[in-house]
């Protein structure tokens, strides 16, 4: 499937938005503050979001809750009525753009949207993309049982399991690796 920079800039800043979410109840969460999600807006080039308050804090862990659900969607009629949901009440302005040199491109968020609106607009419509093309199976969460970080799954015959094949797959690995041993062992 054709991905675009700004469907990949999207995807890149939802599984990061997905992944600061704590695992538990004592990990800490990853947008704990407004200079938190300061940092976030600034890593990944959300523009227009202007000053960030205690309310956009909240507003965007609440759609990060609904992100998460998306990843964890079973199928994609249970993705597309999360992600129409999530689309219809942030609003969307769709227009083409050819901002910073990028060949024309379409960009969802409304003029003056809140930065959760922002987000839920044009990292929704990344998503819903994926299920347009018949590829929301690629939306997954890792299959490394303590894990369970979000991951879009890009590789040519979607074999991808693990969030970083050089963490968590090589931590399975040597996990297995080691139970062989141990049964040949014994
Ligand atoms: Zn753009
Ligand atoms: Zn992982």
């Amino acid at each position: 499937m054709l991905i675009t920079h700004d469907t990949r800039c999207s995807l890149d800043a939802v599984v990061d938005l997905v992944n600061t979410a704590p695992e538990d109840d004592t990990a800490a969460d990853g947008l704990a503050d407004v200079a938190a999600l300061q940092d976030f807006v600034r890593n990944h080039d959300i523009s227009d979001v202007g000053m960030l308050s205690e309310f956009d804090l909240s507003a965007v862990r609440k759609i990060r809750g609904r992100f998460a659900g998306i990843f964890a969607a079973p199928d994609p009629r249970i993705a597309a009525g999360m992600i129409n949901e999530l689309v219809a009440a942030a609003g969307t302005t769709p227009r083409l753009t050819d901002h910073d040199g990028y060949d024309w491109h379409v960009h969802y968020f409304a003029p003056g949207a809140s930065v959760a609106d922002h987000l839920a607009a044009d990292c929704g419509m990344a998503l819903a993309f994926f299920v347009v093309a018949g590829e929301q199976e690629r939306l997954r969460r890792c299959e490394a049982p303590d894990c369970r970080r979000a991951f879009v799954d890009l590789s040519r015959n979607r074999s991808r399991r693990y969030c970083d094949s050089r963490t968590c797959g090589n931590r399975l690995h040597v996990a297995a690796y080691r139970a062989r041993r141990k049964e040949a062992a014994g």
